[in-house]
């Protein structure tokens, strides 16, 4: 599928342009960006920030209707530790954890390799985890329609960690719930299933 390919085809001139901009920035910090390690640095660093952003490009709803059946199960569907890797909007800077997310179908369910792959295509953006979580509890709920949906991030931000604070250990956890999730007892029997991976 076209949205989640690996981007191979970088746009060249957006490539070109960020590219330069790293030039600057290396520049400015004091480096010499003739030095050997360095050459390719500007080129490398502009294609892995259109990696890590490619997600302003994809089309989570497409995602999900691709792959969307008919199916009568109607009981508690979990998927736990789904790798999270976003930037920071603030600082530009990583932060990576779990999601976990669980749905009730309402006759329909949706393939299970699917729900990563919406975590990547809000990750790959420059986010906040509490609208990380909040995009895809919206987008699960909106496209799958149903009975409920829960969304878990757990997540250290390096903007913490190496700067700032630096509080090297601490984890931000977020949470939404819909539909039957609202209930205490359902909300509860989700957070005991996935308790054991919350730190
Ligand atoms: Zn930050």
């Amino acid at each position: 599928m076209t949205q989640y390919r690996n981007l191979e085809e970088y746009n060249l001139e957006i490539t070109d342009e960020v590219k330069s901009r790293y030039s600057s920035i290396i520049n400015e910090i004091g480096e010499d960006l003739n030095r050997d390690g360095l050459i390719k640095t500007p080129e490398r660093a502009a294609k892995a920030m259109l990696f890590l952003t490619q997600g302003y490009k994809q089309d989570a709803v497409e995602i999900l209707k691709g792959a969307m059946f008919k199916e009568s199960y109607d009981e508690m569907v979990i998927i736990k530790d789904i790798e999270v890797y976003s930037l920071c909007e603030h600082h530009m800077l990583p932060f990576f954890g779990k999601a976990h997310i669980a749905y009730i179908p309402n006759g329909h369910i949706v393939g299970l390799s699917k729900i990563p792959r919406v975590v990547d295509v809000f990750a790959r953006r420059l986010q906040v985890q509490e609208r990380l979580t909040n995009d895809i509890l919206e987008c699960l709920n909106n496209t799958l329609k149903p009975q409920g949906v829960a969304v878990v991030i757990e997540a250290s931000h390096m903007c913490m960690m190496m700067r700032g604070v630096q509080k090297q250990n601490s984890v931000t956890t977020t949470s939404g719930f819909r539909g039957q999730f609202e209930k205490i007892e359902t909300r509860n029997e989700f957070l005991k299933l996935i308790s054991s991976k919350l730190s």
